[in-house]
């Protein structure tokens, strides 16, 4: 059964830098997405590696780490019918030359770690995830 759900979005630092966030923020908004809770930080890296921690085995979980904490990221709580499922088809593959045609990495990402978003993978992840940005 579809419902409406939420999901946690990060534009990353490559995408912030290049001020393609307001782009980015209108392609959610024309593909349905409601955008429910949005700000603008940069973390310091105990807290990137706090986010990252399921990677923490990973060889490129430093790097990752130094990367999202390099700059400003714009942090957003999207909703929409299945939300998670649709941010990562609407995202696309986590390399940008693997992704198809029309998707945010396809057309803003760099690298396979420059990649300009981040989607949550799973709806428990997205509660998790919403609960680390936004727990008030
Ligand atoms: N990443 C990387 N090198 C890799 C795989 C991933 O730098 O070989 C980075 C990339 O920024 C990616 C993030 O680590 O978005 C998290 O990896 P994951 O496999 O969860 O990809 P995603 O869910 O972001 O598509
Ligand atoms: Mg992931």
């Amino acid at each position: 059964m579809s419902e409406v759900e939420q999901t946690l979005s990060i534009i990353k630092p490559d995408a912030v830098e290049r001020n393609l966030d307001q782009q980015i923020k209108s392609i959610f908004v024309k593909n349905g997405f409601k955008i429910i809770k949005e700000k603008k930080i940069k973390l310091e890296k105990n807290e990137a590696e706090q986010f990252y921690k399921v990677h923490q085995t990973k060889p490129f979980y430093n790097d990752l780490c130094e990367y999202l904490s390099s700059g400003p990221i714009l942090v957003m709580v999207l909703e929409k019918k299945d939300a998670v499922l649709a941010n990562r088809n609407l995202m696309g593959a986590t390399d940008p030359k693997k992704a198809e045609e029309g998707t945010i990495r396809k057309s803003f990402g760099i690298s396979i770690d420059k990649n300009s978003v981040h989607g949550s993978d799973s709806a428990e992840n997205a509660k998790i995830e919403i609960e680390f940005f936004f727990k008030n």
